[in-house]
């Protein structure tokens, strides 16, 4: 075993305080990470503070992670020592369902492992990014291209794969209108891959505070959902709404603004239930439907997408000691766009 440095949240609410924590010997398929950086998911916010319920502490968050491998073991073909990678939200599956084989490894019918906040299959609990090294069965490492900082991947592992998968799986391309609600984390990356597929892009947006923002990573419109006159402008708008608000929203007011046959996508994981009327969809034909990260091969191809189209996530980069005041900030929707933890000040 290997100790690393590390920021845990000893209960939930807690501040983060600096720990270490162990590492496993590596096996056989497993690559030893130096962790570079580490981002903030507007997730670590909702299982730091349990919103979500049965959250496992001492929790060391971060599903965001880049940085070099240091170690690999002998049945790894894939990595060498010195490569640049990144590891998501996940850290294994079992890899012989229908899910895993076809890549799909979020959707693991015995139950995929969590990077942070799960269980090894045998019961160990998970510690993410929020530290100094991890290791990882290389299934669930990916290489991250020459053309992207290492600082700026790390968002992409979850908030560029999250919102790539929908866009993707739904067909979004040239001709497409797409609706992005809320323009944080996630939005913000999601934005830029819709207009990089080909879409027209139309940002949901609480205020106009962002507006500049969004029409620089590729939005053709950009609309203050506090005001009434939004909802009837653009009613029928749109072929796709991909919704990634952390809090319940008005749905059936969101999906009125969808044309027959459109979807609203919702990403976004709100610990309170959402109400939907039914005529909100009867009508329209329309379809209220959630897509939860993406499995490897999707991660690997959404990087390779990203570094081809020149998507990158606008960083806000800090110390460990300022992960406390951040979370705040992400509650308050006061994110540009995506902090990320200097793995380096850690210990
Ligand atoms: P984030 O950076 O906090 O962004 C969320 C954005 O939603 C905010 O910037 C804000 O945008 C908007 N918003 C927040 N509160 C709102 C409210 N009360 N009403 C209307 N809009 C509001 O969070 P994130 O990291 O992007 O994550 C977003 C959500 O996705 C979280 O719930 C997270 O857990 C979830 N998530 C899901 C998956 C998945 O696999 N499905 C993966 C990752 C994250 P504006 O200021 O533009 O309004
Ligand atoms: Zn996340």
């Amino acid at each position: 075993m290997a100790t690393t440095p590390a920021l845990s949240a000893p209960s939930a609410g807690a501040s983060f305080e600096k720990t270490t924590i162990d590492r496993r010997e590596l096996r056989g398929e497993d690559v030893q990470i130096e962790i570079s950086y580490c981002g903030i998911c507007h997730s670590d916010v909702h299982q730091a503070r349990d919103e979500w319920g049965g959250s496992i502490f001492p929790m060391v968050p971060g599903h965001e992670i880049a940085g070099v491998v240091t170690a690999v073991g002998p049945e790894v073909g894939r990595f060498s020592v010195g490569d640049r990678v990144g590891v998501g939200c996940m850290v294994d599956s079992c890899g012989e369902c229908e899910y895993c084989v076809a890549g799909e490894e979020q959707f693991c019918v015995k139950g995929n492992v969590q990077t942070y906040n799960g269980r090894e299959y045998d019961g160990t609990p998970t510690y993410g990014g929020y530290s100094r090294q991890i290791v990882v069965k290389d299934r669930f490492v990916v290489a991250i291209p020459e053309s992207i900082e290492l600082a700026d991947a790390a968002p992409l592992l979850c908030a560029g794969i999250t919102t790539y998968v929908p866009l993707k799986h739904w067909r979004v391309g040239k001709g497409t209108k797409v609706a992005v609600v809320g323009m944080g984390g996630l939005g913000h990356v999601g934005v830029q891959i819709a207009a990089a597929m080909g879409a027209e892009v139309t940002v949901l947006s609480q205020t106009l505070s962002k507006k500049e923002d969004g029409l620089r990573f590729g939005a053709k419109e950009y609309y203050a959902t506090s005001e009434r006159e939004t909802f009837k402008k653009l009613r029928s708008s749109f072929d796709l709404i991909l919704n990634t608000v952390s809090a319940n929203l008005d749905l059936d007011a969101y999906l009125r603004l969808l044309r027959v046959d459109g979807t609203l996508v919702t990403v976004g994981a709100p610990p309170t239930p959402d109400k939907v009327q039914a005529f909100s969809l009867i009508a329209g034909r329309r379809s209220l439907a959630g897509s939860a990260i993406g499995g490897l091969p999707d991660t690997q191809e959404m990087l390779d997408f990203c570094a081809e189209h020149g998507v990158r996530p606008a960083i806000e980069l800090i110390a460990a000691e300022a992960v406390d005041g951040a979370y705040d900030r992400v509650v308050s929707s006061d994110v540009r766009y995506r902090f990320v933890i200097d793995a380096t000040t850690i210990g």
